[in-house]
C-alpha cells in the first residue's frame, strides 16, 4: 500500500489539527498558515491527488465537499466567503490531496495573486 498523504494522516488523527468538522466522507480543519481570519480546508477522506484527476465516480463526493462548506461557513458565522481548489503547482497547489479552501472574515480582492 502506498504511503498516506499528509492530509490522510490528519484525517485519521495520526497528526494533530484544529478540526472543525468531520463525517464519513470528509474532514475539515483550520489551515496551519491562515490567509484570512477564517481559513478552513475541507478534505475528502479519499486521497484524490489533484482536481484534474477527479473522476465521474467522485462527482457526489466533490458535491459533498460543497455542502460541507456551507455547513462549516454557517458554523463559523460566515455569510460571504471564498471557496478555492488549486490544481497543480503553478496554480498554488502545494499538498497533493485535493482540498477545498474556505476563506472568509475579510474582504477578498479579485483577481487573486
Ligand atoms: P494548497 O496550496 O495545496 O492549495 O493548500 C495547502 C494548504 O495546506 C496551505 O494553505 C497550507 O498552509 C496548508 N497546510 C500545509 N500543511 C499543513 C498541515 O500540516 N496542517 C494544516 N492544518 N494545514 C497545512
Amino acid at each position: 500500500m502506498s504511503e498516506k498523504t499528509l492530509f490522510q494522516k490528519i484525517a485519521d488523527k495520526e497528526l494533530p489539527s484544529d478540526m472543525v468538522y468531520e463525517d464519513d466522507r470528509c474532514v475539515a480543519f483550520r489551515d496551519i498558515n491562515p490567509a484570512a481570519p477564517t481559513h478552513v480546508l475541507i478534505v475528502p477522506r479519499k486521497p484524490i491527488t489533484r482536481p484534474d484527476l477527479i473522476e465521474e465516480e467522485d462527482e457526489a463526493l466533490v458535491g459533498h465537499l460543497f455542502t460541507a462548506a456551507r455547513r462549516i461557513a454557517a458554523q463559523e458565522g460566515l455569510t460571504d466567503y471564498r471557496l478555492v481548489m488549486n490544481n497543480g503547482a503553478d496554480a498554488g497547489q502545494s499538498v497533493f490531496h485535493i482540498h477545498l479552501h474556505i476563506l472568509g472574515g475579510r474582504p477578498m480582492a479579485w483577481p487573486p495573486g
